[in-house]
């Protein structure tokens, strides 16, 4: 009974498919299919044309129709490109409007106007610096000393006008132990006479005493990696400048000459290129070299003796106005450079109010010597940065990092301990500050770094120490060259 039942649903459905399908042919197909001929009569073959002439219509409707559709969308597709098209170049004309007329406001206010490999000559530079005479007041130091609002930075073309002829033989002559701004200047213009392709000087910034912060780069248009040499951010460690000087000097002299491992100086620098930076802090060079009249802008001088007081009063430095002066640290406005980097710059210690050593400054990076450091790095591809201080005659290395950069760093110190002889100190081990411009550079921006202090006993280093601390260090460019060049 089961299967019957199923066979008769199966047939009535069958069924009803069958005839469902016969009412769904046309009359044509229905009659070929009973087996009768189609009817062609006259009347039938006029309705057949018919037909086709409707189908041919409904045909052309259709594809008139596509096309239409067709060409709706190419114009959508034309207008959606024209618009897109237009934002763009809207956007470049706003792009290159704003790079033109505000450089604040640029996407890139970090990248500097003008590259390493072309530079472009700028009119408005600074002729020497002559001594006593005051300068227009940049912007005065309120009393309440608020940082000074920065001065737009510029990294320009130096240019330094004098008719002073080339002297013979050796530029960078150090016979006495001030070794000045003005001297550095000098004796720059002259190694850019005799060096032109070889040696470029660029204005990284300004102090707040209207002075140049200049890095004098040496190397390849077409190297890929910068390094950063920095010296005497410390302004009584002034003898390294002269140092920064001779080293200089030497590289360019040696240019074709095997100086280091063989090699001569032009083929160490075909894949790196080096940023000296032979006085960072030239303002407090200026005050530990000629007291505070050696700072030309009055409100600055004011805001010196109100600091002089204030470490009379806490027992900071001498009491003796020479020897007080003699050994400043800070930069003209009574901020320790090397404390005053953004690198746990919250958590360093040392004094609490503008002072000739240890103040942090009111906020990281505050001061103009620092921005100008922080900038370049920014506007170059930094691989590493080496500081030159003084004294101690020991290399400091180790600022707790790891892995690679760890044994670049163990690397880097080896080199430079191994050329000067000077001991190697471990930051971690002996206790040093942070916000110093090597822990920023290697704790902030993950490069090799370290510091090198030169001479020993007593700073202002005296210039019976000067043979030595030249023989130790004469080979550390060219070895500096050669170790990033492989980095
Ligand atoms: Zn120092």
């Amino acid at each position: 009974m089961v299967k019957n039942s199923k066979y008769t649903y199966l047939d009535e459905l069958e069924r009803s498919q069958q005839l469902d399908r016969i009412n769904a042919m046309g009359d044509e197909e229905r009659r070929t299919r009973n087996g009768q001929r189609p009817r062609r009569d006259a009347e039938g073959f006029e309705a057949d044309a018919d037909r086709e002439r409707r189908m041919r219509e409904r045909r052309r409707d259709i594809e008139r129709k596509e096309r239409e559709e067709r060409r709706k969308k190419k114009v959508k597709t034309i207008r959606i490109i024209l618009v897109v098209a237009l934002i763009a170049i809207v956007g470049a004309v706003i792009f290159f409007a704003r790079g033109i007329f505000g450089k604040g406001s640029g996407p890139t206010p970090e990248q500097p106007p003008v590259s390493f490999i072309t530079p472009e000559p700028t009119v408005s530079s600074t002729a020497p610096v002559v001594e006593g005479t005051p300068t227009p007041t940049p912007e005065p130091e309120a009393p309440t000393m608020t940082p000074t609002p920065t001065p737009e930075p510029v990294l320009a073309w130096w240019e330094y006008y004098s008719e002073e002829p080339i002297p013979e033989g050796d530029i960078v002559q150090v016979n006495s132990q001030i070794y000045s701004y003005e001297q550095m200047c000098r004796d720059l213009n002259f190694l850019r006479q005799r060096y032109p392709d070889k040696l470029q000087v660029y204005r990284i910034g300004k102090t707040a005493d209207d002075r140049e912060l200049l890095d004098c780069v040496i190397g390849s248009e077409n190297a890929t990696k910068d390094v950063i040499i920095q010296y005497s951010m410390h302004a009584r460690e002034y003898i390294n400048t002269p140092l920064a000087m001779r080293q200089i000097e030497e590289f360019l002299k040696n240019w074709d000459t095997p100086t280091y491992n063989g090699k001569t100086c032009g083929s160490l620098v075909n894949n790196v290129r080096l940023h000296l930076i032979p006085m960072a802090n030239p303002d407090g060079i200026a005050i530990s070299q000629g007291g505070f009249e050696a700072i030309r802008n009055e409100e600055m001088r004011a805001k010196l003796n109100d600091i002089w007081q204030y470490d009379q009063q806490n027992g900071y430095g001498s009491a003796d106005y020479e020897t007080y002066y003699k050994r400043w640290k800070a930069n003209g406005r009574g901020v320790d450079l090397n404390r005053n980097f953004d690198q746990n710059w919250e958590t360093t210690g040392g004094r609490s109010w503008y002072s000739s050593s240890g103040y942090a400054g009111e906020s990281a990076a505050s001061e103009n010597e620092t921005k100008a450091i922080v900038r370049l790095a920014n506007a170059i591809n930094c691989i590493g940065e080496v500081a030159y201080h003084s004294m101690g005659s020991i290399v400091y290395w180790d600022y707790g990092t790891t892995g690679d950069l760890h044994a670049k760093d163990e690397k880097l110190a080896n080199v430079v301990a191994d050329l000067t002889g000077y001991a190697l100190n471990s930051t971690i081990d002996t206790g040093q500050n942070s916000s110093g411009c090597s822990d920023y550079f290697i704790l902030e921006r993950g490069v090799p770094a370290i510091t090198i202090e030169t001479g020993k006993e007593t700073c202002p280093v005296p210039i019976e120490q000067w043979p030595d601390i030249w023989e130790r260090n004469r080979y550390i460019v060219p070895a500096l060259a050669e170790l990033f060049g492989g980095f």
